[in-house]
């Protein structure tokens, strides 16, 4: 199963793949986590790109797509993947369409309020990367990951100039990725406003799973 996971930043995409890692045992690929992780090694990647993300800005597609490209040569994604972050621009689809074809586009639906409201509350792990949020979903111990004891703190471009921003990005360059899938016949809508749980029962029924 080769799937994209598409929608605004906080849609919860990031959040549902990891239970669909497990549902379906292909791994995601998150285009922001391997930039992140870029960033915090210090490689020439993450030195190139850390301003343009935490401005809330999009790496150009060139570097991106390179990246994906390389990633997706993997043995472990042969089976399936899920995309994560990517692609977030026409011409990151038209690219990864040239070297590997997906199965479903699934996109995930909410408001620009739903977006704002977790957004500026959320907390990420930094070693396991595990999402919180400061008033839906707190780490049982202030600033500490339930899962693995790994730091929590907030990402520089979920500062609300860079959530605005983000916003203005995702609606120009990504939201028409919805009309170029759905013409495509691979998308498939999902209602991503209500708690993690009911949007994987979404999720599994939009896919007859
Ligand atoms: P979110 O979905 O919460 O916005 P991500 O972790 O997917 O966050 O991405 C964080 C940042 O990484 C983006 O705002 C952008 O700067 C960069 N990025 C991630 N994926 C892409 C992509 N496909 N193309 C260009 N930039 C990207
Ligand atoms: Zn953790």
């Amino acid at each position: 199963m080769k799937l994209i996971f598409l929608g605004p930043p906080g849609a919860g995409k990031g959040t549902l793949a990891v239970k669909v890692v497990e549902l379906l045992g292909v791994p995601q690929i998150s285009t922001g986590a391997i930039f992140r992780a870029a960033i915090a090694e210090k490689s020439p990647l993450g030195l190139k790109v850390k301003g343009i993300i935490d401005a809330g800005k999009l790496v150009d597609d060139e570097t991106t797509i390179a990246l994906v490209k390389e990633r997706l040569a993997m043995d472990d994604v042969q089976k399936g993947y899920i995309l994560d972050g990517f692609p977030r621009t026409i011409a990151q689809a038209e690219a990864l369409a040239e070297f590997s074809a997906v199965d479903k586009v699934v996109n995930f639906d909410i408001p620009d309020s739903g977006v704002i409201e977790r957004l500026s509350g959320r907390l990420v792990c930094r070693k396991c990367g595990f999402n919180f949020h400061a008033v839906f979903n707190k780490p049982s111990k202030d600033g500490i990951c339930d899962y693995c004891g790994g730091e929590v703190y907030v990402r520089d471009d979920d500062k609300p100039e860079a959530i605005k921003k983000r916003l203005e990005v995702y609606r120009d360059q990504t939201a028409p990725l919805i009309d170029y899938y759905r013409k495509k016949g691979l998308l498939v809508d999902i209602d991503a406003s209500s708690m993690v749980d009911k949007i994987l029962i979404n999720f599994k029924k939009a896919l007859e799973l």
